[in-house]
Formats: C-alpha cells, sequence, structure tokens
C-alpha cells in the first residue's frame, strides 16, 4: 500500500484535530505515516496509534518553525517515498508544504476541503462562490487541507516510531520569545464541536457578553464576523470567515449576523446552523436549519436561560 505523509500539528505533543482528520483521510489513500516535530513524542504517540499511524517519523527541533518541519518533511519522504505528503491549512503547515514542494520540484494544493481516492483535491475560492477541482500533475503531490474538511474516526494502529536523526542547527532562524494568546475557558473556534457567533447586530462590543453567556451555557466556542472584528469588538483570531478560521463544528449559532458569502464561506458546512436576526430575508436564513426572526436582545437572553434550565 503507497504510504502518505501527515506533518503532526501540536503543542507540546497534544495533537490538534486537523492532524486526526488528515490521519482519517490518509487512511482512505494509503498507510498513514506521522511526521512528528519537536517536544512531546510519548504524548503524542498514543493519539497518532489511536488515529492509525502506522510510523511515526520523529525529529528534533522547533515545530512553531517551518525550517525544521520542512527537513523532517524532506527526510521522512526519501525514506517512504510517499504518494502523497499531508499538511494542515494553517500558515505552518502551509509554509512547510510549500517549501517542500520548491525543494523537491513537486506540485502543492492549497486550502482543500475534499480529496478522493485518485488524489483530486476540491477547494472553495472566491469566497465559497467557485468550487475547483485538481490534481497535482508533477511529482509527489503535497497537500494542505483545511481544517474541519474531514470526520475523524480511529482505527488503532501499532506504530513503530522512526527517528529522523536530523543534523541540528539546519535552521537559521530561532525563537526568542514565546507569547500564549489568553484564551480564557473556552474552547478554541476551529476546533469545537458547537460555536456561537455574534455581528454587527450586537450594536456594542459590551453586548458580546450575551454571545458569551449563551456560549458558556452551551460549552462553546465565541466565533465573530469580520464587521464585529473590523470594529474591534472582539479579538482577530475568533473571526469566522473567507479571511478567518473555517469551522464545522456539529452546531453553529450565527446572532446578529447577516450571512454575507465571506462568513459563510467559513461556517456553511456546519452540521446544524441556528441563526437569530430580525430581517427575514438576512442570506444566513437560506442555510440554516432553524432561523428566529427576531430581536436578538430578547431571544438570545431566553435561549440562554432555557438552555441553561434544560442542563439543570
Ligand atoms: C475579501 C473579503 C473577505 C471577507 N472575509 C470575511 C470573513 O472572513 N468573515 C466575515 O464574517 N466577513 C468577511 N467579510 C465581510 C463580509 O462581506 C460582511 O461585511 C460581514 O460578514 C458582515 O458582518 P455582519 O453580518 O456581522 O454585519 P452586517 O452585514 O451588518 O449584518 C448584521 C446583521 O445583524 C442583524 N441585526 C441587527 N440588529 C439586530 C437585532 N437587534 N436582532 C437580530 N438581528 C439584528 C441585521 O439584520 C443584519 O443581518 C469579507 C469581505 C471581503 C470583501
Amino acid at each position: 500500500m503507497p504510504r502518505v505523509l501527515v506533518l503532526v500539528e501540536h503543542e507540546e505533543g497534544a495533537a490538534k484535530k486537523v492532524t486526526y482528520e488528515m490521519l482519517t483521510k490518509a487512511r482512505d489513500l494509503g498507510e498513514p505515516v506521522a511526521v512528528f516535530v519537536g517536544e512531546g513524542l510519548e504524548t503524542a504517540r498514543e493519539g497518532l496509534a489511536r488515529h492509525g499511524a502506522t510510523a511515526v517519523y520523529a525529529a528534533g527541533g522547533d515545530n512553531r518553525l517551518s525550517g525544521p518541519l520542512t527537513g523532517a518533511l524532506a527526510a521522512a519522504a526519501d525514506r517512504a517515498e510517499p504518494a502523497a505528503v499531508l499538511v494542515a491549512a494553517t500558515p505552518l503547515g502551509k509554509d512547510a508544504g510549500a517549501r517542500l514542494a520548491a525543494r523537491r520540484g513537486w506540485g502543492m494544493l492549497a486550502d482543500i476541503v475534499d480529496l478522493d481516492g485518485d488524489l483530486v483535491a476540491t477547494q472553495n475560492v472566491f469566497g465559497g462562490a467557485t468550487t475547483v477541482r485538481a490534481r497535482v500533475r508533477t511529482g509527489t503531490p503535497v497537500l494542505a487541507v483545511k481544517p474541519n474538511s474531514f470526520p475523524v474516526q480511529e482505527a488503532p494502529a501499532e506504530p513503530e516510531v522512526v527517528d529522523l536523526d536530523l543534523a541540528e542547527g539546519q535552521d537559521a532562524t530561532r525563537v526568542t520569545d514565546h507569547v500564549v494568546q489568553e484564551q480564557g475557558g473556552r474552547p478554541d473556534v476551529a476546533e469545537a464541536e458547537i460555536v456561537v457567533s455574534g455581528g454587527r447586530g450586537l450594536q456594542d462590543p459590551s453586548n458580546f457578553a450575551l454571545v458569551e453567556a449563551l456560549a458558556d451555557t452551551l460549552g462553546a466556542a465565541v466565533g465573530a464576523s469580520r464587521a464585529a472584528v473590523d470594529a474591534g469588538w472582539y479579538p482577530h483570531q475568533h473571526q469566522v470567515g473567507q479571511t478567518g478560521k473555517t469551522v464545522s463544528p456539529q452546531l453553529y449559532v450565527a446572532v446578529g449576523i447577516s450571512g454575507a458569502i465571506q462568513h459563510r464561506a467559513g461556517m456553511q458546512t456546519s452540521k446544524t446552523i441556528v441563526a437569530v436576526n430580525k430581517d427575514a430575508d438576512a442570506p444566513i436564513f437560506a442555510i440554516s436549519d432553524f432561523g428566529v426572526v427576531g430581536d436578538l436582545f430578547k431571544v438570545v437572553p431566553r435561549l440562554t436561560d432555557e438552555v441553561a434550565k434544560r442542563k439543570a
């Protein structure tokens, strides 16, 4: 069976959900082989095994830098001679993937939302208005897949760990400081099972408290439209959409969001979409499973109370 390399995205060994999505997808294409860079291999190994990695190629180095990631991918590709290389379509994954492709003269496709057994990739472009299907024709395809594009399924394996034994100091870049963004107790918007997002309909930044209260009752992450982010009402890392994060939760609640095409591009694959908007013609209702036409200042507190009551 052809091997498929998967670059592990992780923080100190805690693999991100997109890693498991890629491993699940890689099993459709061949034999998944994880490429791990940095600290925390022991922590990561169990999850990689649970999601079907048949081998873990491991290298030292800083996994926040694309240099060591590219070096590890290149060395792993030399050994495994894979049919494809999967990286996450995150800034770091795309950087490392592009460097690998350039180094080897291989083709690369980015922002993939689907991939078939013949390695034909689907990409949504122009804010989701156009769907492109493309296939790499030169060398080994390097494929950057968007987080939340594939489901996660477990398939236990017993991976052997192969030390790539790369030379130290292969990268001229050094991390001199590392500040972790304050996240509070809520889950990351790109990884959460439930997302409650607020838009310009909230009218004032302080009203994001309504969105946060509903999110906390549901155990959800908080998202925001670009209009809300651009107005400085909520931090950029919460922005959902074409120029923000792509989310695909089980439940997406849009509060005071019109549903512009650029917003929908980042959330339209959510399993169930609920919208609260006072305008019955708002485009968000076209993709909603449940819609409430009403004033969010009345609807959202009552919804929060009702959820809290039912959970009690
Ligand atoms: C290149 C490009 C990239 C972009 N990328 C993104 C992106 O990543 N993410 C993104 O979100 N946008 C993006 N945009 C912006 C996008 O086009 C919209 O401008 C933006 O999504 C609008 O945000 P909004 O829905 O919060 O605001 P609005 O469009 O102003 O909608 C506010 C909604 O709130 C409703 N409302 C008002 N008051 C109430 C109330 N009391 N109760 C209930 N409902 C109420 C209104 O009916 C309205 O539908 C991008 C635009 C461009 C050009």
